[in-house]
């Protein structure tokens, strides 16, 4: 590929969000160089949910129609790799990526999601995406009515305990340590029937991320079909922030309601900039970015 070539927009992260930019700008006659880590945050969870046509398929399968389907516009370029840093040289954009190329661009889209941070909860990592879940609209369903649990403390804690008990009778909420809830929020689980454990945990016993049971620091169990957390995270790039991107409080990449990030030229969409984490939110996020990038290169050119 001639590195001199100067592209519309280069996309970085190729997955759901990206992906929906690249196709918007294909079809909008757009060049587009699409460069992705091949690193989503759903690669763990066997069958993604609340995507409506692609109901319970495998991530990986989604991700690998819609990048046939990209591709199908000529002007689309796909290329695995990390990007681990961009400039600007004469007003464009320079991105370079870890094996050493560099590419130019008129415009850059971060979809480059999120790193969820795994606690040292030995059994969590193996069962994230599996039997320990990070939202009730994209696996709630499959589990409801059996025994669940919430593990969190606090404020957060007691939110997600009074949401997944929409979904079950049979809630736990596990503090892993002394409870931090207030006496009316102690009060309202009670009165909603969620049984409050505040030992420490020491394992989530599994099989293949399918939970068994939870083992306690004092060697007690208890059998659970599943568990739901929230847990930190990062971006899964740094390189927006290295040009001058700012984050929300939130760890969000700060983007106007045309996913502009407050550098020019810089846009971004997908979990990266905003916390309602699904594939149907990120596809929405692509398409809508690609279409104000697309309007931006048409304004500039008038
Ligand atoms: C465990 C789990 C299960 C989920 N299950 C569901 C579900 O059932 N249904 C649902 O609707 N949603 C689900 N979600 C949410 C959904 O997966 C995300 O909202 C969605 O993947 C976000 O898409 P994205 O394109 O913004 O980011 P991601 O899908 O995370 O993709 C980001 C891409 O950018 C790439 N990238 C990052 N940095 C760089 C770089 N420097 N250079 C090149 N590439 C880079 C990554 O490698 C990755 O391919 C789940 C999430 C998790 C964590």
């Amino acid at each position: 590929m001639p590195t001199a070539l100067v592209f519309d927009v280069i996309i970085i992260g190729g997955s759901y969000a990206g992906l929906s930019a690249g196709m918007t700008l294909g079809r909008a006659l757009r060049n587009v160089l699409i460069i992705d880590g091949g690193k989503p945050c759903n690669r763990q969870t066997p069958h993604a949910h609340n995507f409506i046509t692609q109901d319970g398929e495998k991530p990986g399968v989604i991700a690998e129609r819609a990048l046939r389907q990209v591709l199908a516009y000529p002007t689309v370029r796909f290329m695995p790799g990390t990007v681990v840093g961009a400039g600007r040289e004469d007003g464009r954009f320079v991105v370079k990526t870890e094996a050493g190329e560099t590419f130019l661009s008129r415009k850059l889209l971060f979809a480059t999601g999120i790193a969820d941070q795994m606690p040292g909860l030995p059994g969590f990592a193996e069962c994230w995406g599996i039997s320990v879940l990070h939202c009730p609209y994209c696996h709630g369903y499959e589990v409801h009515g059996r025994p669940l649990g919430v593990l969190g403390n606090g404020d957060m804690g007691f939110e997600l305990a009074g949401l997944i008990r929409h979904w079950t009778p049979s809630l736990t909420l596990f503090t892993h340590g002394p409870a931090s809830l207030t006496g009316e929020q102690q009060a309202q689980l009670e009165r909603l029937n969620i049984e409050i454990i505040e030992k420490p945990l020491a394992e989530i016993e599994h099989r293949n991320g399918t939970m068994q049971q939870l083992r306690f620091g004092d060697a007690t169990t208890r059998p659970l079909t599943a568990l739901f957390a929230r847990v930190p995270f990062t971006q899964h790039c740094p390189v927006p922030q290295d040009l001058g991107c700012t984050l929300k409080p939130s760890g969000h990449l700060n983007v106007d309601a045309f996913f502009r990030t407050e550098v020019p030229g810089i846009y971004a969409a997908g979990d990266n900039c905003q916390p309602m984490r699904s594939v149907a939110v990120a596809v929405s996020a692509g398409m809508q970015s690609g279409a104000f990038l697309n309007k931006e290169l048409i304004e500039e050119s008038a």
